[in-house]
């Protein structure tokens, strides 16, 4: 979910204006015209909180292929898979070596 949190008084907003516009309603300031040391440690909150939203993604994708895989497995021997799904299976298969190649460098 997004949400911004202010590292002045370390409460969380999840007001779409306040995340975009970088403001505290608390505090009524913007992050941004905060002093140094106050802003990096929103960007390293902020960073952990990519990465934590990151792997939420990864995870959910992770199920729906194995999913994916599982309903394929469990067709019928010789079910000829119709086209649409076919071409659904081979974007996600390019779409997974795309990210496995990103991390593997
Ligand atoms: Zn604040």
């Amino acid at each position: 979910m997004v949400s911004i949190t202010c590292p002045r008084c370390g409460k969380t907003s999840y007001n779409l204006n306040d995340v975009r516009e970088r403001y505290c309603g608390f505090c009524h300031v913007f992050l941004d015209d905060m002093p140094n040391h106050q802003l990096d440690r929103l960007r390293a909150q902020e960073i952990a909180q990519l990465r934590e939203d990151g792997a939420r993604v990864s995870y959910a994708l992770d199920c729906a292929l194995q999913l994916v895989e599982c309903l394929i497995a469990w067709a019928p021997e010789g079910t000829v898979l119709p086209e649409g799904v076919k071409t659904c299976k081979y974007r996600l298969d390019e779409a997974m070596r795309q990210i496995a190649r990103k991390e593997a460098k």
